[in-house]
């Protein structure tokens, strides 16, 4: 049955964090739009919705915290939708405590590579290219991963370091990779000096943006910004993501989901409406003011009928999350999170959410593993749980991150098929080129915000603000009407 609704409500594609928070963005411009947003799963919340289990265990999408956007129009919408009593809020060195598994060492101090287990002829080589390098920065790096580690930290840490690090995650060599790489494993500095040398080193602001302090409790107070990071107090993102939900809908948004497919309707320049079609056969016309995607480009161009010749995108590491609960604590010290850069592992990534959430260990120690198969040749859908349950404790066991004495009260494997966006060079290119090609079409009431609207965007500080900033100038704009 189409039901037509009445004309020119603001449409938003996807009820992640980005679609709520941008829905209650709009009505605080403009109380009376009228705002339908609609998403293909079952519940609102996109990567920040929890994972429920019978008997009331709870799981997040691996390691998921809010860190702020430093913009107080973002920032006190988190508060404005969960009181701060809510919140666990974390500043200053507690906001990230991070670690790495790397040449086979668990490091509690930091997240950013070390290099001091390196011997000392390759050290040497390592300092006295770097120092080198330090005067020859001034080259615009443009997309290229290996050009920007490259005026980083010159040519015998990137060899030695970074290309095998790379192929060893993402199945690509540094000269293949965008410099989002970078970014989204923490690749912008590395550890060579001891905390007193770095102190004393730590006066430039050139090493302060290559080299870090090995100590990340004890971090001088050099931070540009004062971001906090925020957890809900009771164990999971849902409650979050519930509070947000109902803030969402108290203004009078509709959320439809369980969505099949989208049609949009546009004659002209203009999207005139979508039909919206639930997974249980009803559909729905909605005429439409503006569309705003938080989905992607390339749905975007999908469902615009883009021509998509001559682009082709591969595909990203597929993620497996093993949640996991000990009967006693992971040998993790305080660290929140580490990540496992090791060849021969196929953990990405293991959160520890005691250490930022008490609540979570009412009756056990949760742990998530975020397992990418692909690094380990595996293709992570004929992967068996038995399996990958065996593969993730023995990887456990040989980051000294539990003993033969943990006991494993709970384990649960979610092999759906999410996967991590591939930062190489060519995808970034295909990106760029299906944004040229929407835009060409110049239909002008359609807006596109969230993962990798713009460069970069992939983290939810930047992707609100970036979101915000289209909202802002599109919602307010006197020509609008
Ligand atoms: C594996 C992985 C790990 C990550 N780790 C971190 C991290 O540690 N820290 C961090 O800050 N960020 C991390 N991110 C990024 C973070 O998840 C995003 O910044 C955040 O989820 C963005 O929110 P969003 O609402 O834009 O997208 P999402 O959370 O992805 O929400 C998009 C919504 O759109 C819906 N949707 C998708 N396609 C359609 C469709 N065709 N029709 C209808 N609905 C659709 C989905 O069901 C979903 O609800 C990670 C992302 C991934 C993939």
């Amino acid at each position: 049955m189409i039901e037509t609704t009445v004309k020119g409500k603001i449409v938003i594609a996807g009820a992640g964090v980005t679609g709520l928070m941008a829905a209650l963005r709009i009505k605080q411009l403009d109380p009376g739009a009228e705002i339908v947003i609609f998403d293909k799963a079952d519940r609102p919340g996109g990567m920040y919705q929890s994972i429920e289990y019978p008997g009331g265990r709870v799981f997040d999408h691996g390691m998921h915290v809010i860190y702020e956007s430093c913009n107080p129009v973002v920032d006190d919408l988190y508060r404005e939708v969960m009181d701060e009593q809510d919140w666990h809020i974390y500043e200053n060195n507690e906001k990230d405590i991070a670690g790495l598994f790397f040449r086979g060492r668990l490091q509690d101090y930091s997240h950013y590579v070390d290099l001091r287990s390196f011997n000392e002829a390759e050290k040497k080589q390592f300092l006295g290219d770097f120092m080198l390098n330090l005067e020859a920065d001034s080259v615009d790096s443009g997309r290229s991963a290996r050009q920007l580690l490259l005026s980083q930290f010159g040519n015998e840490i990137v060899e030695a370091v970074h290309r095998p690090l790379v192929q060893a995650l993402y199945g690509m060599s540094v000269e293949e990779a965008d410099r989002f790489v970078v970014k989204a494993t923490a690749l912008e500095r590395v550890i060579l000096f001891n905390p007193d040398t770095m102190l004393d080193l730590m006066q430039s602001g050139k090493i302060r943006s290559r080299l870090a302090f090995p100590d990340q409790l004890n971090l001088p107070p050099y931070r540009t910004n004062d971001q906090k990071a925020l957890y809900p107090r009771r164990f999971g993102m849902k409650h979050f993501i519930e509070r947000l939900e109902g803030a969402v809908r108290q203004q009078g948004v509709e959320i439809l989901t369980n969505i099949a497919s989208l049609t949009l309707h546009c004659p002209s320049n203009r999207v005139n409406s979508v039909t919206i079609a639930g997974k249980n056969g009803d559909s729905k016309e909605v005429a439409t003011s503006t569309l705003l995607w938080t989905i992607g480009w390339p749905g975007m161009a999908h469902a615009l009928g883009v021509d998509m010749s001559g682009i082709s995108m591969t595909r990203g590491p597929k993620v497996v999350y093993a949640n996991l609960v000990f009967d006693k604590p992971p040998e993790m010290g305080r660290l929140y999170y580490i990540y496992c850069y090791d060849p021969g592992f196929a953990a990405f990534r293991v959160t520890n959410y005691t250490n930022y959430c008490p609540a979570a260990s009412v009756d056990g120690f949760p742990v998530c593993v975020e397992l990418w198969p692909s690094r380990l040749g595996l293709e992570a859908s004929q992967l068996p749980d038995e399996q990958c349950l065996a593969l993730v404790m023995d990887e456990l066991r040989r980051m000294g991150i539990i003993t033969d004495s943990h006991k494993l009260e709970f384990s649960a494997i979610e092999n759906k098929g999410g996967e991590f966006p591939l930062p190489s060079l060519a995808n970034t290119a295909g990106i760029r080129e299906i944004k040229k090609r929407v835009l060409d079409k110049g239909v002008n009431n359609i807006e596109v915000a969230g993962i990798m609207a713009d460069d970069d965007l992939f983290f939810i500080p930047d992707i609100l603000n970036h979101a915000f900033s289209v909202i802002e100038k599109t919602f307010t704009d006197e020509n609008r009407k």
